[in-house]
């Protein structure tokens, strides 16, 4: 069961990096990867 707060889009994005460097986001509670492009739903973003 995914927590209501990844039901409702509002992710925990943590910074995460590929072996090869690439870095990229996914949410720690749910395991969603994040595309990156998106403001940062903790920083203020719409
Ligand atoms: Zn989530």
């Amino acid at each position: 069961m995914k927590a209501l707060t990844c039901v409702v889009g509002w992710h925990k994005w943590v910074r995460r990096s590929t072996p090869d460097g690439t870095r990229y986001l996914r949410c720690s509670r749910c395991g969603k990867d994040g595309d990156g492009n998106r403001p940062h739903p903790l920083a203020g973003g719409a």
